[in-house]
């Protein structure tokens, strides 16, 4: 079986754990969400991307979620002492390794792609692990502090601000056309079955779904996504806030309706049985990623109403 899962970071991740452990020989592509992408230190930053890769290869931190296992902060702490701007961004000691890796190849003349293929090479994540796009495109938040206007990267209204600062609007921004990374649409072209994780559906899946080509592909596709609200609140993470920006109610169906004719199947937490999404068969499961088995079963439940 060939399986594609466009993905965020934590909550896309975990739940592609699941989907390895239900279907240990299925040929798994992930594509991944860059618009979290960032520079800094003239570093080139791929949080998803490492997140995912992390999770897979067995090299994250299972606690925070993101980052190394092991990590120690002696780098950030010492830009800090220099009073660096940008010292709220979380840079491990062994993720500065990553990033300084990455760099290096992307200086020497690597795409993203080829890059993430060399990073992979070390953490064997058992998945095929493809950027969006090798275009680079960065998500800006414009927000309205006492009717001053501003725009920052979402990294700097995410995590400085941890969301707090109300969105009027969210854009990906790109200097050239956002054409899908080789292999995008080829792999959703050959899929079986494509899934949405229950990543944010904003800037996450909502970002990858701007990529030109991937709508269309998926069109021809048997699509299940699973909801990361229930019961009216994400389950970890600040994505309400990016629902509110973006004019959508922050509960399971609001979310369902918002992906609307992309999906074939809707997937919910018991909590929002009931929810309804025009020309969409939703099913209600237990959705909580507690362990790797209740998340295996929500995999294993996401491929039976794609009837894969
Ligand atoms: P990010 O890039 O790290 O923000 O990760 P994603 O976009 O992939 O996923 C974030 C989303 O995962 C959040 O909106 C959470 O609500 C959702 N999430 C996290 N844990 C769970 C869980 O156990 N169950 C469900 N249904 N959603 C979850
Ligand atoms: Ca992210």
């Amino acid at each position: 079986m060939r399986i594609v899962a466009l993905a965020g970071g934590i909550g896309g991740a975990r739940f592609l754990q699941g989907v390895q452990h239900a279907e240990p020989a299925a040929h798994l592509t992930v594509v991944v969400n860059t618009g979290d992408d960032t520079t800094l230190y003239g570093l080139r930053i791929c949080p998803d991307l490492d997140t995912v890769m992390y999770t897979l290869g067995g090299g994250i931190d299972t606690e925070r979620g993101w980052g190394r296992q092991d990590e120690s902060w002696q780098a950030k702490e010492e830009l800090a002492a220099y009073g660096s701007p940008t010292a709220w961004f979380g840079l491990g000691d062994r993720d500065l390794a990553t990033h300084l890796r990455r760099t290096q190849l992307m200086l020497g003349g690597k795409t993203l792609t080829e890059v993430t293929q060399v990073l992979c090479e070390r953490w064997q994540p058992g998945a095929t692990l493809l950027p969006m796009s090798d275009v680079q495109a960065e998500t800006h938040v414009t927000v309205n502090e006492g009717g001053s206007r501003r725009a920052m990267h979402f990294q700097e209204w995410w995590i400085k601000h941890r969301a707090s600062l109300p969105a009027e609007s969210i854009t990906l921004v790109h200097h050239n056309d956002l054409l899908p990374a080789p292999g995008v649409l080829e792999a959703i072209e050959r899929a079986d079955v494509v899934l949405l994780p229950p990543s944010n559906p904003v800037v996450s899946i909502g970002t990858i779904l701007q990529v030109e080509g991937v709508r269309e592909a998926l069109k021809a596709k048997r699509v299940v996504g699973l909801s990361p609200i229930i019961g009216g609140s994400p389950v970890r993470g600040m994505a309400d806030a990016c629902l509110t920006a973006i004019g959508v109610e922050t509960s399971a169906e609001a979310v369902g309706r918002h992906y609307g004719d992309l999906l074939d199947g809707w997937l919910v937490d018991t909590a929002d049985a009931g929810a309804v999404v025009p020309g969409v068969e939703v099913r209600a499961v237990p959705l909580y990623m507690t362990d790797i088995e209740a998340t295996a079963e929500m995999a294993r439940a996401a491929l039976d109403l794609a009837g894969a």
